[in-house]
Formats: structure tokens, C-alpha cells, sequence
């Protein structure tokens, strides 16, 4: 998943005021404000914004699982963290700030 396009539609949740004219979302980091849903469907390692509710993510239990949940509140420095490593066992290229382990076979990341 991309963090600005996550920051984007927080953004726009944000800028929503409800009938009272108060803000609908409070200012707590957006960790608590994203669901993730287990879907088998989707790909491993992919994140399926629901149609319905911009806070709410479909993904399979096992990327779900494998996923580092602070990244859900971090905004910028993506790129600068970036550490791509291969699965040890499937070998598919992961980046380990976003993984605990690797989301299409659960193998562990090089370390
Ligand atoms: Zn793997």
C-alpha cells in the first residue's frame, strides 16, 4: 500500500464536517482509524480499499498477519526506509519495513 494515497484519503475524511459542523474523525494517529478485513480473494501482499469506507482495507488473513500495523500511522520517510530483501523461501523481493515475515508463503525475510 502506498502512504500518501493513504494520508490522501485521510485527508479528505478529515475535511468532512458532519451536521454540528465538528470535525467527523479526531485527531488520534490514523493507526486507529484503519481496518484491515481478511477477503482470501485479493492477492498476497495487496491492500483492497472497500468501496464504502475509506478507513477499512481488504486482504488475505496471511498479509494481514504479515503486515507491520504501525505503517498504517507513518506519513512520510517511505522511501527512505526502504530495504528490499528477498524471502527466504519463495524469494519474492519484500520490503521490510512494511512485512514481518513474507505475505505469499509466510517464509522469513533475509535479514
Ligand atoms: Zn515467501
Amino acid at each position: 500500500m502506498k502512504s500518501d494515497e493513504l494520508n490522501a484519503i485521510y485527508d479528505k475524511i478529515k475535511s468532512l464536517k458532519n451536521a454540528g459542523n465538528l470535525p467527523l474523525t479526531s485527531p488520534k494517529p490514523l493507526e486507529s482509524t484503519v481496518r484491515l478485513i481478511p477477503d482470501e480473494k485479493i492477492a498476497p501482499s495487496l491492500f483492497k480499499p472497500s468501496q464504502l469506507e475509506p478507513n477499512v482495507y481488504y486482504a488475505t488473513s496471511l498479509t494481514i498477519r504479515a503486515v507491520k500495523k504501525d505503517i498504517f500511522m507513518a506519513g512520510d520517510g517511505f522511501k527512505d526506509l526502504e530495504m528490499i530483501m528477498p524471502c527466504l523461501s519463495c524469494a519474492k523481493k519484500l520490503d521490510l519495513q512494511f512485512w514481518k515475515f513474507c505475505p505469499f508463503c509466510e517464509g522469513k525475510i533475509a535479514n
